[in-house]
């Protein structure tokens, strides 16, 4: 037996592992499957390369708890190792990594990832265990197996033993006092759920009771019999391991319930990653319906490192927009062990980030071709996405002209060159400005919509939470182009040109009717804005102006330089038709009374028509109309 000091300059490390790695103590059982499952592929490359001279078989990994002995047990049929590799491996090198980290643990052991990173992967066991054995048996001929024990301080012990007669590894956890949780079945299936539900090696823990088919021609009263075989907790072959030409949609739709348990809807559509360089990432993104759900907090992107689950704390290595999706991105490429700050200035990353966006673009564009009808189909549930990243990232927004549609209020969808084409010959102003006419609710701009398309004018319906940012995107990126919403102005000011205007007023008589005007109403919250239209127009029209009220949207959603303003107040202009002979009619009238009455009936009509009367302003004027009609 050789007993010894493990190799390490720090006198003892064990503690450190202890208390910079607390929280994160469960990622052991990751580690040590990991650690297996590197060992039986290992041993699968010898094989086919015909350096192992051994039959590979179908290995499996064992995990085992017995509550009695209190101990934890990984097995493996992997390489194994032989005296010299423990010492060599297990003694020497994993402790130069853990020099390594003592040097860095200030800034970042806080990171989950840190462990596998610094080559402490192994020596994770000891954060719940007091004792760890480790039994093997090396693949390689005339070999003895070995038996090594460490309790935790830097003393081991390493000597031959015959009980171990077959290939592979035993790690033996001595689970210590306040880890006894790690010996409890369900929170073992937790972890193996979490971590190791797509490993590529199958994992076996405990069994399970099947029941067989009844043999042909059985008795109809017939019992069927039942097996105990092992239960394998994970899937060795996840669908994005596989190539996209060899699944089928229903193929992508299970692994997608397979990855979301509890998510019960189907995703719209899959985006199959698949790339070796000049990095190497795979993984399926899916599209979930969004509406208009900002809402990313559940089932989010998993992130994977060869098949072990890392994280689902995705942000710096995908783009935000993409955070909206779901599924998996599986890299042997990326840093995963470091902390956050230095993963977003990795090049690598960045690499990675923007191949997504254009994956993503791509994919989107591929689609609208395939089936333009299905994607105008899908375009509510995936706008979102869409708009976000065409409002995020350069790149996408590029090339965005290709797949972002823009739906009218009549329910047709124009790709921005189509809408360019259909609205330039009647939406350009006397400027030479395209003006788009959009609307964010059909039901509440109803009369506006109506008059605009009266007047043969396209009505988009633009109705995400961040469209006040998306428009101010298309406007600053696209040339000559404002959007307007419907209710923004009078029909006739909202795309202007030049047409003569016919005052049936004169001036003093127009100054009279707006300071009457002004006189009646709340001039806090309505400016009054006289205009000449035609004389069957409404004499009253409720508006808000453009800019106003985009800056108070854009602040509802947060960004673009709005915060730290201050509230936008609510602000609303009254269009007073002075053409119409509601106007000429109230000049007339002698009684100021009744004057003010007339104003204050016509502003609630303007006002009921925008949805704007409410509670006892709406109550009083139904009151006040009942009157009007008795008399
Ligand atoms: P890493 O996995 O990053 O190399 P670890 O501390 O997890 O670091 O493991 C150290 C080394 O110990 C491994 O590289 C491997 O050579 C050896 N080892 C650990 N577990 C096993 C195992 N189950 N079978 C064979 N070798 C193993
Ligand atoms: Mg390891």
């Amino acid at each position: 037996m050789t007993k010894g000091s493990i190799n390490v300059s720090v006198e003892n490390i064990f503690p450190l592992i202890k208390k910079f790695l607390y929280s994160d103590h469960e990622i052991f059982l990751r580690e040590l499957i990991s650690n297996a499952t590197d060992a039986t592929l290992k041993l699968k490359h010898l094989t086919t390369i015909g350096e192992a001279k051994v039959e590979y078989g179908n290995p499996k990994i064992e995990v085992k708890a017995d509550k009695e002995k209190n101990t934890l047990t990984i097995i493996d049929q992997g390489i194994g190792m032989t005296a010299e590799e423990v010492e060599k491996y297990i003694n020497q090198v994993a402790f130069s990594g853990a020099e390594e980290f003592l040097e860095k643990y200030k800034d970042s052991a806080k990171d989950s990832g840190i462990i596998g990173h610094f080559g402490l992967g192994f020596y994770s066991a000891f954060m719940v265990a007091d004792k760890v054995e480790i039994i093997s048996k090396s693949y390689k001929e005339n070999t003895k197996a070995v038996h090594w024990t460490c309790d935790g301080s830097p003393q081991f012990t390493l000597e031959e033993t015959d009980t171990k007669t077959d290939r592979g590894t035993e790690i033996i956890l001595h689970i210590s006092e306040d880890s006894k949780e790690f010996l409890d079945e369900y929170r073992i299936k937790e972890l193996l759920a979490k971590y190791n539900k797509f490993m590529p090696v199958p994992i076996k823990f405990g069994t399970k009771t099947v029941t067989l088919p009844l043999p042909e021609g059985a008795a109809e009263d017939a019992k069927p019999e039942t097996e105990e075989v092992d239960n394998i907790i994970n899937n060795p072959t996840p669908a994005w391991t596989i190539a996209p030409s060899d699944l089928t949609e229903a193929d992508y739709t299970k692994f997608y319930h397979e990855l979301y348990p509890m998510q019960y809807e189907e995703p719209l559509f899959h985006i199959h990653l698949n790339v070796d360089y000049p990095f190497n990432l795979t993984g399926i993104l899916f599209f979930p319906k969004l509406g208009n759900n900002l809402n990313i907090e559940k089932d989010k992107i998993q992130l994977y490192q060869n098949q072990v689950f890392i994280t689902d704390e995705v942000k710096g290595i995908v783009p935000d927009f993409l955070m909206l999706l779901r599924g998996v991105i599986d890299s042997p490429d990326i840093p995963l062990n470091v902390s956050r700050s230095y993963l977003q200035a990795d090049g690598a990353v960045k690499k990675i980030s923007s191949y997504i966006t254009k994956k993503v673009a791509d994919k989107m564009v591929s689609l609208i071709n395939e089936n333009r009808e299905d994607y105008e189909q899908k375009w509510n549930d995936i706008k979102i996405v869409i708009e976000y990243g065409m409002i995020s990232e350069d790149k996408f927004f590029e090339k965005s002209d290709k797949f972002a549609l823009y739906p009218s209020t009549d329910g047709k969808y124009y790709l921005w060159n189509e809408l360019d084409e259909k609205i330039k010959p009647i939406q350009t102003d006397k400027d030479g400005n395209l003006i788009i006419l959009y609307a964010s609710n059909v039901d509440e701009q109803y009369s506006y919509i109506q008059t605009a398309k009266d007047k043969g004018y396209e009505v988009l319906l633009l109705d995400s939470p961040i469209v006040p940012h998306l428009i101010q995107k298309l406007e600053s990126a696209k040339e000559k182009v404002q959007f307007v919403r419907v209710d923004a102005d009078h029909v006739n000011n909202l795309i202007k040109k030049d047409e003569p205007i016919i005052s049936k007023l004169n001036d003093t008589e127009k100054e009279s009717l707006k300071k009457e005007i002004e006189e009646s109403v709340n001039n806090q919250k309505f400016t009054v804005q006289l205009e000449d239209l035609a004389s069957d127009d409404e004499p009253f029209i409720i508006t808000q102006p453009e800019f106003m009220r985009r800056m108070k949207d854009m602040q509802a959603t947060g960004g673009g330089g709005m915060f730290g303003m201050g509230n936008f107040p609510e602000m609303y202009n009254l269009v007073v038709n002075s053409n119409s002979n509601f106007a000429s009619e109230l000049l007339k009238i002698e009684n100021s009374e009744t004057k003010k009455a007339n104003i204050q009936y016509a502003l609630d009509l303007a006002k009921l028509s925008q949805n704007l009367l409410k509670g006892k302003e709406l109550t009083d004027f139904i009151q006040k109309s009942y009157q009007n009609l008795k008399k």
